[in-house]
């Protein structure tokens, strides 16, 4: 029979989880300690019964989602019962059917973000994603620039332009997609983001790609691709196929997308020349769209 958790480990695990709530992380793990770890002592093991292992002598060992890769999402073992401790709630998109609502609900908790240094280095403001909340593709880049730092919108500058370019060549409108970065606030100097930036801030990414539900994902340059996908690898070796992408914890009738990997519009601007690379991988998601071949190429 499962035994009630000690009230000092129960505030414990409350305390922890509600610093994961402020953090936009809702989802939690049971670590497999019988496969892969120390086996649990027999308390330890009535404890998990109650959904959540706790080591005996220490605090509860949590598997915070780990919700940057979906390579590695496909490898924990175990989802913790819901609702076992009234503590662990859902998010404040759960349930919520309609995309619109839920990307505003995502936007609400995310507030005026100060989770990362990133909210003291010179952001003007938060710069969410745009686009229709019901897009078969979506483009995730790295973070905003000053002119998206300064409109509040994703991809609006020359890199912007240029992305706009490469939507029409493929038979889409701007407004057909969806547009988010890795990172919500600007980088100062436009230096890239740092590994604590991006993952203290993808938790809120990944819940708008579960929210919008996309059916093909494209991750615009080296930083979005290895964040989203926890690959380091050059560029030569994230193009050109494609990735089983599906943050952990979304809708369980959701397929999840399929990642494709291409060059960056600034780094495209600064080296055209390969901009028939990027039309190549334009070319797969389009095909796996159904998307029909435009007349003209991507300028
Ligand atoms: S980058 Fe993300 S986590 Fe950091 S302050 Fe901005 S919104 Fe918050």
């Amino acid at each position: 029979m499962a035994r009630t958790l000690d009230p000092q480990l129960r505030r414990a695990l409350v305390e922890r989880v509600r610093f994961c709530h402020e953090m936009g992380i809702y989802d939690f793990y049971r670590r497999d300690f019988d496969r892969d770890g120390p086996r649990l002592s027999e308390s330890a093991e009535n404890e998990s019964t109650a959904g959540i292992v706790a080591a005996s002598s220490s605090l509860p060992q949590l598997e915070l989602r780990e919700e940057m890769s979906a390579r590695k999402s496909a490898v924990v073992p175990s989802i913790a019962e819901k609702n076992t401790l009234e503590i662990v709630s859902s998010k404040p998109e759960s349930g919520v059917a309609d995309p619109v609502a839920a990307l505003k609900l995502i936007r609400e908790d995310l507030g005026d973000c100060t989770r990362c240094k990133l909210h003291q280095l010179g952001r003007q403001q938060i710069v969410f994603g745009v686009g229709n909340p019901r897009a078969e593709l979506m483009f995730v880049g790295e973070g905003p620039g000053a002119d998206e730092d300064a409109q509040g919108e994703p991809f609006v500058g020359r890199a912007g332009q240029l992305l706009n370019n490469m939507i029409k060549a493929m038979g889409l409108r701007r407004e057909d997609v969806y547009i988010a970065n890795i990172v919500k606030c600007r980088p100062p100097g436009n230096r890239q983001p740092e590994r604590d930036e991006c993952d203290t801030c993808s938790p809120f990414l990944m819940r708008q790609i579960a929210t919008v539900k996309p059916k093909a994902m494209v991750a615009l340059g080296a930083t979005a691709a290895k964040n989203l996908l926890a690959l380091n690898a050059p560029m030569a070796e994230l193009r050109g196929r494609w990735y089983d992408f599906k943050p952990a914890g979304s809708d369980p009738a959701w397929p999840g997308a399929r990642l494709a990997v291409t060059y960056h519009p600034a780094f495209l601007l600064r080296d055209p020349r390969q901009k028939g690379e990027a039309w190549k991988d334009l070319q797969m998601v389009m095909k796996y769209l159904g998307i029909e071949p435009p007349k003209k190429a991507a300028e």
